[in-house]
């Protein structure tokens, strides 16, 4: 008998594990809810279902870049004040240098390492 209960139990915490990974918790706090659950399912799963389930308001900070956690690979450095910035940057935040280069001839944005505008074949604007 004790081996059943033992397989409901694993059952019941694998789902509780999910569940709670789903409802927004960290590893550690599903895996307290799953371990608790394998030994005794009947005692933990109706006080998750009770407990655990609750909706959370996720505290999102709000969306700032913050160029230290941006991946190296994204980031490049400000050829005026030579701060770290992002790729995609259109203008340096610290010395307001435009990073993106606009085409003399045609005004469509151009990569800072093209030589020469692509739509309009006009040399690009030197630095
Ligand atoms: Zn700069
Ligand atoms: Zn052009």
């Amino acid at each position: 008998m004790h081996f059943i209960i033992l397989i409901i139990g694993v059952i019941a915490a694998y789902w509780v594990y999910n569940d709670a990974r789903r409802f927004g918790y960290a590893t550690g706090t599903a895996l307290m809810w799953a371990l608790g659950t394998i030994p005794l399912p009947y005692i933990f799963l109706p006080l998750y279902l009770l407990l655990g389930r609750r909706p959370r308001a996720v505290s999102r900070p709000p969306e700032v870049v913050d160029i230290e956690a941006v991946p190296v690979e994204e980031t490049i450095y400000c050829p005026m004040c030579a701060s770290k910035v992002k790729e995609e940057f259109q203008t340096c935040p610290y010395c307001s240098h435009t990073l993106r280069p606009k085409c003399a001839g045609c005004g469509r944005e151009l990569r800072r390492d093209w030589k020469t505008c692509p739509y309009c074949e006009a040399p690009a604007a030197p630095k």
